[in-house]
């Protein structure tokens, strides 16, 4: 871990290890007026130390001990400031899943990221939707151990007729009083409200935790209906939490991601946003009433600060008070980041926090404990050498995390009676990763960070909704993996080298052969190169061919749904279902919940059989421990491939 003292970082950052300047807000303040800061983290996902627990490595773009050392400067920069959190902090790393699986939360227990939040003195925050994931009762126990206040105005035991009747679970604001000190250094009393949101699809994500008991409102409606309660009670200025991400798609009710038309609403003068873990004002957000270069949303200063710590959310006010009353006479919106990209390497821009990092050591051992532990066993090898020739284990245990997860997210919904198919694909394959780059997780226990190992990247769940043609197109799209093979002919090269493995989805739930002898329908960048070629045959679901026109629901990931390698079927105008959680938490949660695994692979794919007819293909040299898995196919060792690779001869 690069660790850099506050104090070095200090005098190497500024000239002559001069003191950190005043923004300007505060600099030029009248008597009149005040600077106002509002420091915001959003997306933490119990992020403290700068640690990839999954990889098990010490890292330099999270953190939030890295955050805290741009809180106190920040603090430092400001004649006034608050600091706030925007929801999602008690899930999402296997630090949370710690506490939550294995130490477990007894009444007066701190939960770490609570530690850590309680130690920089946060002023108040809200929930996200992360945080009903282990139910309600635990989030009620972490959210004890907050020395500020955590609110939420949409999230209610009950529902009433309108926003002010819902019984709520928390309370909907809180109203800060702080004293302002002026530009003349008189100081003032302000009443800061702060209001939260979570998106109404917890309902539905988490409806295993929430159904029958639980009720969301509106993000917009119940703005409508507390805010001008806050201005009654006192508040001066309105600043909403608002744990949703910012979308320029017609408003709808129930909008997920509602933050550029909460920003609409009389009465809210700031916004802290979140949940697409993003960084605002940045150009991944344009459209109307988006102002980048203001940092506005419908002309209200607005922020959101990445995710996992990576950045500061900053709004500055500039407060003038009237003889009556505070106005926001002026607002500047911008970020702050940890870390920087230089030449494909992330390098820090700011150290850690020492006392933060020494309160939650005993934690972060207990973590590293735990990621190093079994959470679950198998009882099978889970391998990827031979997944690009068979069903595979590797690939089985994703498609069944997915499919678990899926079904569970389908139910209530109008889509709860279709089947449901799971697409996944091998990550570690061989490739230009060479001949090491396989899984290989022997039988016994699981640990979490195998899991790093069987999904390589941070993907979250998807399902899209797609007809039997498609289905059978996307395999189609998947064979193009392999290179057109002349029937009669002996040691012909398998594997097309343009072709990445990960672009190679096996789909579980129905079962197929591919015809190595006709031409691929698809190019490797999934352009259509013969409209009429047909590599996949016998493509049966539930033992019948496949009804062109059923519909049927895929789970995969956003990458994949999103239009990420061309696959028919996913571009985007598919999606049912956009999941809250990584399929790498998916898989987590279905390995804790089962105990005990068994992806042992259905063979549902295999090669058409030709006669006389073989391939060569290259894996890895360790592939050799589990040849005698792979049953009803004729393959064996051919001597040495290239560049350190295994290669194996497989009789169609
Ligand atoms: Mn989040
Ligand atoms: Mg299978």
């Amino acid at each position: 871990m690069s660790k850099i003292s506050r104090r070095q970082f200090l005098q190497t950052s500024t000239a002559a290890g001069t003191l950190l300047t005043l923004h300007p807000f505060s600099a030029r303040a009248q008597g009149n007026q005040a600077h106002l800061r509002v420091a915001s983290t959003t997306d933490l996902h119990v992020h403290v130390y700068p640690y990839d627990y999954y990889g098990d490595r010490p890292v330099d773009n999270l953190g939030l001990s890295r955050t805290a050392t741009l809180i106190r400067e920040l603090q430092s920069e400001a004649t006034n400031s608050i600091l706030v959190d925007n929801g999602d902090y008690l899930q999402g790393n296997p630090m949370g899943d710690y506490i939550a699986y294995e130490r477990g939360m007894s009444e007066g227990d701190l939960h770490p990221i609570i530690q850590a939040m309680n130690l920089l003195g946060y002023d108040a925050g809200t929930l996200g939707n992360h945080e009903f994931n282990y139910g309600v009762d635990f989030m009620d126990k972490v959210n004890a151990g907050a020395n500020f206040p955590i609110i939420s105005a949409n999230f209610a035991q009950k529902l009433g007729a309108s926003g002010r009747n819902d019984q709520l679970h928390l309370k909907p604001y809180t109203l800060l009083t702080r004293t302002l000190t002026k530009g003349d250094g008189t100081t003032a009393d302000i009443t800061i409200g702060l209001i939260g949101f979570v998106p109404p699809q917890i309902m539905n994500w988490d409806q295993r935790h929430l159904a029958g008991k639980f009720e969301a409102r509106d993000i917009i409606d119940a703005a409508k209906a507390w805010v001008p309660e806050m201005k009654e009670a006192g508040a001066d200025i309105i600043v909403a939490l608002s744990h949703s991400g910012i979308s320029t798609a017609a408003q709808t009710d129930g909008m997920e991601n509602a933050s550029l038309y909460l920003a609409g609403v009389d009465g809210i003068d700031a916004l802290v946003t979140g949940h697409h873990h993003l960084v605002f004002p940045s150009d991944k957000f344009s459209g109307d009433g988006i102002d980048v270069a203001a940092g506005t949303l419908q002309g209200k200063p607005a922020t959101m600060g990445g995710f996992w710590g990576s950045h500061m959310g900053l709004i500055d006010l500039m407060l003038e008070h009237d003889g009556t009353a505070w106005q926001v006479a002026g607002s500047q919106s911008t970020t702050r980041a940890i870390s920087q990209r230089v030449e494909r390497e992330t390098k820090p821009l700011v150290g850690d926090q020492d006392d933060l990092l020494a309160e939650l050591k005993p934690v972060h051992d207990e973590t590293l404990a735990y990621i190093r532990r079994a959470v679950g066993q198998t009882s099978v090898p889970l391998h990827s050498y031979f997944a690009l020739v068979a069903d595979d284990p590797s690939v089985q245990v994703v498609s069944q995390a997915q499919t678990w997860y899926i079904s569970e997210m389908m139910k209530g919904t109008e889509f709860e009676a279709l089947p449901i198919l799971s697409a996944a694909a091998p990550f570690k394959a061989g490739g230009r990763g060479g001949p090491e780059y396989y899984t290989d997780v022997s039988p016994g226990p699981v640990a979490i960070k195998n899991v790093a190992d069987l999904y390589l990247y941070p993907n979250t769940v998807r399902a899209v909704l797609v007809d039997g043609a498609t289905v059978k197109d996307w395999l189609e799209r998947s064979a193009g993996m392999f290179n057109q093979v002349e029937p009669g002919k002996d040691g012909q090269l398998l594997l097309n080298a343009e072709f990445p493995s990960y672009n190679f989805d096996v789909i579980d739930g129905v079962e197929y052969e591919i015809d190595l002898s006709q031409p691929s329908k698809f190019g490797p960048k999934g352009d259509l190169l013969n409209p009429d070629a047909n590599r996949i045959s016998n493509l049966t679901y539930n033992g019948q061919p496949i009804d062109a026109d059923q519909k049927f629901v895929i789970a995969t990931n956003n990458y994949r749904a999103g239009g990420g390698g061309q696959f028919p079927g996913a571009d985007g105008s598919t999606i049912i279902f956009e999941g809250p959680d990584t399929n790498r938490d998916v898989i987590v949660r279905y390995i804790v919940e089962k105990g005990t695994i068994n992806p042992a692979a259905d063979a549902n794919w295999s090669f058409k059989s030709h006669p006389d007819t073989s391939v060569l293909f290259e894996t890895g040299p360790r592939a050799v421990d589990y040849l005698d898995q792979i049953k009803g196919m004729a393959i064996e060792p051919a001597g040495d491939g290239a560049d350190g690779f295994a290669l194996y001869k497989i009789k169609l």
